[in-house]
């Protein structure tokens, strides 16, 4: 049974990657992985490269452009919340809205999965979501971008969110786009497939299904992230001419040792696809197609989720 939609299934096989294997559902087009890796698997995939040093995913120019897109993002997110409102962002990485919202006098928080090297920023809680015990009708907005694809059981953790937010309060889900251009055009070399962190691959429909059997209703949504979008449209692009699973992206990082020829090659590649790629982002955005879908959803206001 699809653990979204309900459906009986069939529910034919997609894709495999390193052994992992990619089921999609026909009613509501979630794509999910089956099995789901076991828990040291899954560990060994999330290590520091991953987060980056200091939380910090990249190199410093980079890092200061996503910094200014974490600025737009924030704007866009302020007018939902008044005076005395509460804000929490599960999955904040570095804690950049976080700080932005406390810098504009929000009581904010940010939830992070605990750091091997013990990071400490104010505001930050390294603990999964039923952990903290946060008290019912307690937030406002809760933002949970790039996380629900990540999480074994994506229901459990919308029912949490429902139980803390307050009555018509807003939460803002982001999640790659596995219904855009990008990710159909891409198949096995889609940079945000991500196998196997991430476990599920919604669409629209089955982001919607999910979302409104656990208490939400769809107020907005957009497909597209300058951030997420223009890279990942570049990356998909370099893995499937080059097969270069994601090198360019290592690089960036810090995490590959430059080696020669094959930087100069690929920064060359990249300098090449750059400006093409970012036309083709924005012409899938345009179209409703981008590569991240991003949707405010509304609490609805009843004591118990809609089931
Ligand atoms: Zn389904």
């Amino acid at each position: 049974m699809c653990p979204i939609c309900s459906s009986a299934g069939p529910f034919p096989q997609r894709l495999s990657a390193e052994g992992f294997r990619l089921f999609e559902c026909a009613g509501c087009g979630v794509g999910f992985l089956f099995p789901q890796p076991s828990e040291s698997k899954l560990a060994s995939y999330y290590d520091e490269t991953y987060y980056g040093e200091e939380r910090k995913k990249f190199l410093s120019p980079i890092e200061a452009g996503i910094s200014a897109l974490s600025k737009r993002k924030w704007n866009k997110l302020q007018p939902l919340l008044g005076q005395g409102d509460r804000f929490l962002d599960i999955g904040c990485g570095r804690g950049t809205l976080v700080q932005l919202a406390r810098a504009s006098g929000i009581e904010a928080y940010g939830i992070e999965r605990s750091s091997p090297v013990g990071h400490t920023v104010p505001g930050i809680i390294y603990k999964d979501l039923p952990d903290c015990h946060f008290p019912d009708n307690h937030f406002q907005v809760v933002v949970l971008w790039h996380v629900l694809e990540h999480l074994r059981n994506p229901a459990e953790t919308l029912q949490e969110i429902h139980r803390i937010l307050k009555p018509g309060a807003w939460l803002s889900v982001a999640v790659p786009n596995y219904g855009g251009s990008q990710a159909s055009a891409s198949g096995p070399h889609w940079f945000h497939l991500d196998l196997p962190r991430h476990l599920w691959h919604f669409r629209l429909s089955s982001l919607q299904a999910l979302l409104a059997s656990n208490g939400f209703r769809l107020a907005r949504q957009t497909t597209f992230s300058l951030e997420y979008d223009w890279y990942g449209t570049l990356q998909s692009w370099m893995n499937r001419a080059l097969h270069d699973d994601n090198y360019l992206y290592a690089l960036l990082k810090g995490a590959e040792t430059p080696s020669g020829v094959k930087q100069i090659s690929r920064i060359s590649a990249a300098a090449l696809m750059g400006l093409p790629a970012l036309g083709s982002a924005l012409w899938d955005a345009a179209n409703g197609q981008g590569g991240t879908l991003t949707v405010t959803a509304q609490k609805v206001a009843s004591e118990k989720p809609v089931r």
